[in-house]
């Protein structure tokens, strides 16, 4: 099946209130010009550099969207390129974009990613720590907290996936009805991979991040 033809089929099962971002890392731009061509604007990438590269030479109405691990050494590389960074795991991080973005004069969209994953790897808050930190958080000026990311295990027990995913959207929940009541910009739930957005889009995901599922194996 071709770039397009996958991206027919993911459509067709999106609800109008999700949002679909087509994660090119590591795809070459003749990939990424055909998921443009057959309409989409949103693309997803993990690595600065390659995010850098892509945004200079592909049409500037491309929206990108930061999805990775982000070192603080490293926003100033893509403070101006990503339209919303999904991946705020720290503190630090968080001061270091609204540092680089009030350098810049602009207010960033970012999401807190929350660690739902059984894995110990994946990164992100606890519930416990963000609660700790969301005062500190909320009054970073130059950066606009959308919603909530979050990465299920990566297991084939559609049961522990679904579970994560409902933590997630407990999480968003609270932190809406606490923190963010007056915000009409905290709105955003970015769960789903290309294994299991179907799930996550039955869980009340706003935004799925698919990169195999539109371009093939990496
Ligand atoms: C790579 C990646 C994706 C896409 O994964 P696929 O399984 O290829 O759909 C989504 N989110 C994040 C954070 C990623 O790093």
């Amino acid at each position: 099946m071709t770039i397009s033809a996958h991206i027919e089929e993911i459509k067709k099962e999106l609800p109008p209130s999700t949002r679909l971002v087509a994660v090119s890392k590591f795809k070459p731009a003749e990939d990424i010009m055909e998921a443009y061509n057959s309409g989409l604007r949103e693309f997803g990438e993990n690595r600065p550099q390659e995010m850098q590269m892509k945004a200079q030479t592909l049409p500037s109405d491309i929206k990108w969207h930061f999805i990775g691990h982000l070192q603080t050494n490293k926003v100033k590389m893509i403070i101006d390129k990503a339209c919303l960074i999904h991946s705020i795991d720290s503190v630090k991080l968080a001061q270091e974009i609204d540092r680089q973005a009030s350098l810049r004069s602009i207010t960033k969209d970012c999401l807190l990613q929350i660690h739902i994953a059984m894995e110990e790897t994946k990164q992100g808050f606890t519930s416990a720590e963000i609660r700790e930190s969301i005062d500190l958080l909320k009054s970073l000026k130059n950066i606009r907290i959308c919603g909530v990311m979050g990465m299920a295990s990566y297991v084939s027990e559609t049961g522990q996936i679904r579970k994560e995913f409902t933590t997630l959207k407990s999480e968003f929940d609270f932190l809406k009805e606490n923190f963010f009541s007056d915000s009409e910009c905290f709105k955003e739930i970015s769960m789903g991979m290309s294994g299991d957005y179907r799930i996550a889009i039955e869980e009340g995901s706003t935004i799925v991040r698919i990169g195999t599922g539109i371009f093939g194996v990496r």
